[in-house]
């Protein structure tokens, strides 16, 4: 792998830059690997990238129907946080956050990793009881998050409307200022360079179309391009994770929605830092290429549609308007849509499952780029032991059993 450094970039210069090499090989999926990983968006990317690296497990293979980060990686509005109330919850995104203050330097690839500060607004008072009982917890886990009164919230975010007389009025807000946005794809080809250069085949164009189980153990997969024996199979296919489970006869407790965002023409930075309103489901942020981003609350139906209804996007756009009227005249480019698989408790599922050497990565729902370098961290730890790492040991299946859930979306009125 060329490391891109100034003198990688000057020898590259010389010659138009047209000698740079490809950032990952397209190999023949091979019979036999230790691990294959089906999913090539970011969760699969970073879990090969750290079997690589961490465990030291090369002979991997991920495997991808259509093309690296065409998922939801590749559609989402890019947020990343860590102020999640529950305890289980906080140690996982937060170790996430750390792996991504360092991520571009590991990857030796820019990631675009931006801690511009994440505002979640308070509406009423609900909201606000809401929002202090979370800085408190998040506090106590030393997680960052503070309170901000309407003015402060003004301060931090000039566009923000604080009038009382709206049919939002902003009552206060929680600041966590180590919160930001990435840039999606980047994640996507840094991990897969990065896999890539220790061994790990990226095989995209190749779609799992079965598990082969065989005395209730996984043993390889079936593809659009023959069989691939497999020690062990990690399932990271946000959207798609209850088919391909159903594949190794396993019913995951997931409904599958279509959650959509939009963004505007470009323009000037106006916009300096990411507002989030789980109460009317709306969230903004300025892209570096000048266009606003903005998500919306899931659709109330299920559906494998990577589209939504237009009512969805008209209420978000009213409730940003109202919330940042100057945007008013502003075009909107293009919207789309992603699939999410949102679990009972509105947290993820990572581990083991009924069927031996079969693993699970998947119930993200509408937060889970923010976790990606985090998931991918534990996912590995737990694909390469057969036990999950102590942080993802609490987001197991078996939860939905025992009834130990970690209810996020309850607690934190995240927008579902
Ligand atoms: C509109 C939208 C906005 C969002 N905003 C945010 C946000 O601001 N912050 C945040 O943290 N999260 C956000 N999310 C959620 C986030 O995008 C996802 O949780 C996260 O990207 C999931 O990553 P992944 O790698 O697991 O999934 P994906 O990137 O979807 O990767 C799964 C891959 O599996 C592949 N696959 C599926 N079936 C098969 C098969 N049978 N064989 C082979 N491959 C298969 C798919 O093609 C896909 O590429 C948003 C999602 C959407 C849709």
């Amino acid at each position: 792998m060329t490391r891109f450094s100034i003198f990688s970039l000057a020898k590259n210069a010389m010659t138009g830059h047209s000698k740079w090499p490809e950032y990952w090989r397209s190999p023949e999926p091979k019979p036999a690997y230790d691990v294959v990983i089906i999913g090539g968006g970011g969760h699969g990317l970073a879990t090969a990238y750290y079997l690589a690296k961490v465990h030291k497990i090369t002979n991997v293979a991920v495997i991808e129907r259509g093309w690296l980060g065409g998922g939801n990686t590749g559609r989402n509005t890019t947020i990343c946080r860590s102020n999640y109330l529950y305890d289980e919850s906080a140690a996982l995104y937060d170790h996430a956050m750390k792996l991504w203050e360092g991520l571009s330097t590991e990857l030796n690839y820019n990631v675009m990793f931006s801690q511009r500060g994440v505002m979640m607004l308070a509406h009423n008072i609900h909201d606000m009881q809401v929002t202090r009982r979370t800085i408190h917890a998040n506090r106590l886990n030393g997680v960052d998050n503070e309170l901000l009164t309407p003015e402060q919230a003004k301060e931090f975010c000039p566009p923000l409307n604080i009038s009382k007389d709206i049919r939002y009025p902003v009552m206060g807000a929680a600041l966590q200022r180590r919160g930001g946005t990435a840039r999606h794809d980047a994640v996507a080809w840094g991990y897969a360079r990065g896999a890539d250069s220790m061994g790990v085949d990226i095989i995209q164009n190749c779609e799992v179309t079965g598990i082969r189980v065989e005395q209730g153990r996984a043993v390889g997969v079936e593809t659009s391009r023959g069989f691939i024996k497999a020690g062990r199979i990690g399932c990271v296919a946000a959207g798609h994770s209850s088919v391909v489970a159903s594949m190794a006869g396993i019913q995951l407790p997931l409904e599958s929605f279509p959650l959509q965002a939009l963004v505007s023409e470009p323009v000037k930075p106006a916009f300096p830092c990411v507002v989030m309103s789980n109460t009317i489901h709306a969230y903004i942020s300025q892209s570096d290429k000048g266009e606003l981003v903005i998500g919306a609350g899931t659709d109330q139906f299920i559906s494998y549609s990577q589209r939504g209804g237009m009512q969805i996007i008209e209420h978000t756009l009213e409730a940003i308007l109202e919330l940042f009227p100057m945007f008013s005249r502003m075009r909107m480019l293009r919207s789309w849509g992603g699939i999410v698989d949102v679990t009972p408790d509105r947290s993820p599922i990572i581990g083991k499952t009924p069927v031996e050497n079969f693993f699970i990565n998947c119930g993200w729902g509408t937060g889970g780029f923010k976790a990606t370098p985090g998931s991918g961290h534990v996912f590995a730890h737990t694909l390469a032991t057969g036990e999950p790492h102590p942080i993802n040991a609490p987001f197991g299946l078996e939860r939905f059993v025992n009834g130990r859930l970690i209810d996020e979306a309850a607690a934190a009125a995240v927008a579902h």
